[in-house]
């Protein structure tokens, strides 16, 4: 076993998000101190610890001072700047290591590193000039997904298109470029797989999730998902493998889709805690915050048995101001303490809790 941070060390998070102010919680529940890093001073995560540094993502010495403050420092969002992450290696223990960044920050690279351990994604062609777009529809076929390769989430920086007009005009107006193009998957269900890695290799699965997506976010996530237990094992071993090849710490997610034999593509990974492992928090033992928070500080993962079955549903701009009234029994919520609701901001969520299905 590596050595385990002992009860009041910090942990340093880089990004202020709702994922920070939940992993946040969770440590300190285990005992632990957070140091939260964020240029904006509204972060909903500096609500819940005192201890805080507002800076920009290039302020050497405020990064300086978070690296000295931290005993360990992690990321609640995969957009932190490499320059950051590589300025922190060193200063800074950093979980997980930061070269996973540059592979889930680059829809191509995560892609090529995936499909070259042999595990399937969806169909796809770069597109780093115009004269790119019209081979690759004519491979793909109609219509297609134009993705930009960087910071694109919550279907941001996507569009569908029917047409190399529709596609250029796509290519001219999404930012930033290079892109990538995907043929549209027909796929039957979107399911992930969150997952924890220790810092001595061992993992712990959760259930994998189904998840059903509204204007391109996440609207609910539902556990059990309905695959057949063959689809759960392979998403299982493809999350694991991925998890072990990138040398991983901490907790992964996982979303494939899934194609009406049973198959599986891989559409995407996320390096740190995930909307769709909300559902842990309500029903696991170990939930997906304290498993993430226990792989980074060399602690012994936790328990990820699901003990109810739960739907995840989130809580996008006004609809948070429906929670007192939605208090029926077996639900339970959670707030983010934004303070200003947006149209497409996720400003909470709630799980829906029922009896556990039996042999599911
Ligand atoms: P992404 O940001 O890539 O995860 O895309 C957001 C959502 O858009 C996915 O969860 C799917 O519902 C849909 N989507 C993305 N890419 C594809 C694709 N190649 N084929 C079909 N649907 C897609």
């Amino acid at each position: 076993m590596a050595e385990a941070l002992p009860l009041g060390s910090t942990i340093g998070i880089l990004g202020g998000g709702q994922l920070g102010r939940m992993l946040s919680l969770a440590a300190s529940r285990l005992g632990f101190k957070t140091h939260i890093y964020c240029p904006d001073p509204d972060s909903p995560a500096f609500e819940v610890t005192p201890h805080k540094t507002v800076a920009p993502y290039d302020n050497e010495a405020a990064l300086l001072a978070f690296a000295e403050a931290s005993d360990v420092v992690t990321y609640e969002f995969e957009n932190v700047p490499a320059s950051t992450a590589g300025f922190l290696h060193g200063p800074a223990l950093l979980r997980p290591f930061h070269s996973v960044l540059s592979v889930s920050q680059d829809r191509l690279a995560e892609k090529a590193f995936i499909a070259e351990r042999g595990i399937p994604v969806a169909p796809h062609w770069a597109i780093r000039s115009l004269d790119d777009i019209a081979p690759a529809l004519r491979a793909l076929g109609s219509p297609a997904i134009m993705k930009t390769t960087r910071l694109g989430y919550d279907g941001k920086g996507q569009r569908k298109v029917a047409t190399v007009e529709e596609a250029k005009a796509a290519f001219t107006e999404l930012k930033p470029s290079p892109f990538v193009l995907e043929g549209l998957v027909p796929f039957a269900r979107e399911i992930s797989v969150i997952l924890a890695r220790g810092v001595d290799g061992s993992t712990a699965v959760f259930d994998a999730a189904e998840n059903v997506h509204r204007d391109g976010i996440l609207h609910t996530s539902t556990v059990p998902a309905n695959i057949s237990a063959e689809t759960a094992a392979l998403a299982v071993d493809h999350a694991t493998k991925i998890a072990s090849h990138l040398q991983y710490v901490g907790v992964l997610g996982v979303e494939f889709f899934v194609l009406a034999d049973g198959s599986l593509l891989v559409n995407e990974i996320a390096p740190r805690v995930h909307n769709s492992g909300h559902w842990t928090e309500a029903v696991c033992v170990t939930d997906q915050f304290e498993q993430h928070i226990r792989a980074i500080a060399g602690w012994p993962l936790g328990d990820p048995t699901r003990l109810a079955d739960v739907v995840m549903e989130n809580l996008i701009g006004d609809e948070i101001a429906a929670i007192p009234g939605r208090l029926a029994v077996g639900i339970r919520p959670q707030a983010y303490g934004k303070a200003e609701s947006r149209p497409g901001r996720k400003m909470g969520h709630l799980n829906h809790i029922t009896p556990k299905t039996p042999g599911k």
